[in-house]
């Protein structure tokens, strides 16, 4: 089979430039081959009854399949340059928030239409936060929501399922170059194209290393970020969330001078866990719909944590913290705010006993067992600082969930164009370790797309 440009992986980065490709060359032959299912056939088996935890399915069905990790995530579009990637440092900042703009209007366009565009423009929290030692990210932020985000997806996959040849349940096995471009290799078969675009995210980082490894492609790494999500009554922090839904929120601690930061904000949102290649971590999500909203909201706070040489698995450290909470609590593990400044474990009664109902059922546990000193110590100075711009953080009944860890890919060498040492291979998203969010993922989608187009020309 011939294609003039083959997509690998259907996250943000493969749909959007899938998209600007198909929009603008409808006769260019595109195909998207993806690891996961269709949209419609992604269902993890966790029901909360028969199946209570991860199975470790073949292809994880929350982050894999049309729609990439993002699919069931919260749908918050950040369109900044100050977090979400440093595609801005290959693109220049005007292009990027161009892109994440246009973006916005695309998904507006298939769905979005009357989500909420959040700001911390002109907000007075930027100077409440500077007071108590805390620094406000400047960023807007479209609010999809998880079910708005859902069935835009859908629109998006209707518009673009006749144009596109889209293969599911279709792993790439390897990429070889070829005399007139590529040759992609999946289920025992071979596909050839003159571009090629690897999208294929965070579950795909073994193989991006793998590949990149055969066909001589620079990477580096070293980074690593580690903490807990924090799960409190919904009015501690409905200030700052009604203005601003997620407000990111940076602290130097005193102790040791790390940066811990907020994350991930879901104002009545939920906690849940998530699945990267067999261990269980925690995230969150909330809905746009009212009728799904809980009377908590939920974030994380991260230490960053950089490594020097000679060490350089990052991606390690960061699993086998996790694989350790795994080990303790069979899963992810909770713990009142309050026992862990006492030094003591929480159990299923003190937890139930709490003023506040757990939207995850985790176990009950001591995530001082599992998290390094410097770390713990880290995210219990923020709470204590974020306490003063939102009373009652600090709390005994706060739960701080264990452990969350936002692991990135290593970063692949490419040019400004996204463009690797090959000729006409693009490697975008967050497998390429550039990007780290919805908008940064799917702008670098649509930049290569014009890439592509304006070499075509
Ligand atoms: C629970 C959760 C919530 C999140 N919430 C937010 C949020 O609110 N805002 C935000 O900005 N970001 C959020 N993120 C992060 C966001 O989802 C990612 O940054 C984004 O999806 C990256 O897009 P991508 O296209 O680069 O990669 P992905 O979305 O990871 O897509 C890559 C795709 O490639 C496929 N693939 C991998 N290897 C292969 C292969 N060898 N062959 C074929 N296919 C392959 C995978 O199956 C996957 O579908 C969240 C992530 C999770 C897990």
């Amino acid at each position: 089979m011939n294609y003039d440009v083959i997509i690998i992986g259907a996250g943000p980065g493969g749909i959007f430039s899938a998209y600007e490709l198909c929009l603008n060359a409808p006769a260019l032959k595109i195909a998207v081959f993806e690891a996961g299912h269709a949209l419609h056939a992604r269902k993890c088996p966790i029901d909360g009854d028969k199946v209570k935890s991860c199975i470790n399915c073949k292809t994880c069905s929350i982050m894999s399949g049309f729609g990439g990790a993002g699919a069931f995530s919260d749908g918050k579009y950040n369109i900044t340059n100050d977090f979400g990637g440093s595609l801005h440092e290959y693109i220049g900042k005007k292009r990027a928030l161009e892109l994440m703009q246009y973006v916005d209007g695309i998904n507006l366009k298939f769905g979005g239409e009357g989500t909420k565009l959040y700001s911390t423009a002109g907000s007075k929290f930027k100077k409440e936060c500077i007071q108590h030692g805390l620094h406000l990210l400047d960023a807007s932020v479209r609010h999809l929501g998880t079910d708005i985000n859902y069935h835009v997806l859908e629109n998006l996959y209707a518009f673009l399922k006749d144009k596109v040849d889209f293969r599911f349940d279709s792993p790439v096995d390897t990429v070889a170059a070829a005399p007139d471009g590529y040759t992609v290799f999946s289920r025992g078969e071979a596909f050839s194209c003159s571009k090629c675009i690897i999208s294929v995210g965070r579950s795909g980082s073994k193989w991006m290393e793998r590949v990149c490894k055969e066909l001589n492609i620079g990477t580096h790494s070293n980074r690593v970020d580690i903490g807990v999500r924090v799960e409190l009554p919904a009015e501690v922090f409905s200030h700052l969330t009604d203005e601003l839904y997620e407000s990111k929120i940076v602290y130097c601690t005193q102790k040791y001078g790390d940066f811990v930061r907020t994350f991930c904000m879901n104002p009545r949102g939920a906690v849940v866990t998530e699945n990267t290649n067999g261990i269980i971590t925690v995230n969150g999500h909330s809905y746009e719909d009212p009728s799904k909203h809980t009377e908590n909201t939920n974030f994380a706070l991260l230490v960053a944590k950089h490594f020097s040489e000679p060490f350089k698995d990052s991606n390690g450290y960061g699993e086998s913290i996790a694989r350790l909470s795994n080990m303790l609590g069979g899963g992810v593990i909770v713990q009142r705010f309050g026992d862990l400044v006492r030094g003591r474990r929480s159990t299923p009664a003190r937890i139930e006993e709490a003023f506040i109902t757990p939207t995850l059922k985790a176990t009950p546990g001591d995530l001082s067992l599992v998290l390094p000193k410097r770390i713990l110590d880290g995210i219990i100075e923020m709470i204590y600082a974020l306490d003063k711009i939102a009373p009652g953080t600090a709390n005994d009944d706060t739960l701080l969930y264990g452990v969350e860890v936002k692991f990135y890919n290593m970063e692949v060498d490419v040019d400004k164009r996204l463009e690797s040492c090959h000729r006409g291979l693009y490697i975008i998203g967050d497998g390429s370790g550039i990007t780290h969010s919805l908008s940064h993922a799917s702008a670098s989608g649509i930049y290569v797309a014009r890439n592509i187009l304006e070499g075509a020309q």
